[in-house]
């Protein structure tokens, strides 16, 4: 199985160890992305990119990032350089009506995707719902604007994670079933999976079970690397 979204103390919000999410991840394969945010304002977030790279090849690990915008941010760091990139939009909207923080967030997401190229997959698409009151799902109405993100992100020859967090929140993950059906009808085939654990216990967590919401969803493939990409079947 594999767990492509986790922080390490390279991140600002986490202070799991490297050695320590190795030895907790056992026979996972795993990706370690922590958060570069190249964002104007206080959210802004940068590591010392040399050396996390270091530490990664120190471990033969993969080189992953969770590269977080809110499209004035400069970018000031070369995406190509990593074997994996998570393009996440973590901006968070004034609005009262979530379904009105939903929309924003959706349209800010497509602009993103438009710009930016070097990117293997979308992060938790539905991010939003995760801090919203009750968990309230996207309302039908945003299902067209989902539909053009997910279409420009296959147009590109990218895919999206399926992150277990929102799981343990209100029992689904990001993004959300309905949201993966869709996903499947527009001609998606394949997805990468990811637990987003800021802590070491979190490791791998709910993985298994979106390997069960794949099979019901009809996904059968996963992005997986081993010395580059390929894409495999889920027995994995
Ligand atoms: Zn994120
Ligand atoms: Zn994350």
């Amino acid at each position: 199985m594999i767990d492509y979204h986790l922080h390490s103390n390279f991140s600002a919000d986490s202070t799991s160890s490297i050695d320590d999410i190795l030895s907790m991840a056992g026979n996972l394969s795993i990706i370690i992305t922590d958060h570069y945010e190249a964002v104007d304002g206080e959210e802004s977030f940068k590591f010392d990119v040399e050396v996390y790279k270091r530490e990664m090849r120190k471990r033969n690990l993969p080189i992953g990032v969770e590269f977080g915008w809110d499209g004035k941010g400069k970018i000031d760091i070369d995406l190509k350089e990593f074997d994996f990139v998570i393009l996440s939009n973590h901006k968070r909207y004034d609005e009262k009506d979530r379904q009105k923080v939903y929309e924003k967030y959706l349209l800010d997401l497509y602009t993103f995707v438009k710009k930016i190229d070097d990117f293997h997959v979308l992060g938790h698409l539905d991010f939003p719902r995760r801090f919203s009151d009750g968990f309230e799902p996207f309302s039908k109405k945003l299902y067209p604007i989902i539909e053009d993100v997910l279409r420009l992100v296959l147009e590109k020859g990218k895919t999206i994670e399926v992150n277990t967090a929102g799981i343990f929140r209100y029992g689904e993950p990001n993004p959300s079933i309905d949201i993966l059906k869709l996903f499947k009808k527009l001609g998606g085939k394949y997805v990468t999976i990811g637990s987003d654990a800021h802590k070491v216990e979190h490791v791998g967590r709910g993985i298994e079970k979106v390997y069960e919401i794949l099979e019901e969803v009809g996904i059968k493939y996963l992005m997986v690397y081993e010395n580059g990409w390929k894409i495999s079947s889920k027995n994995i």
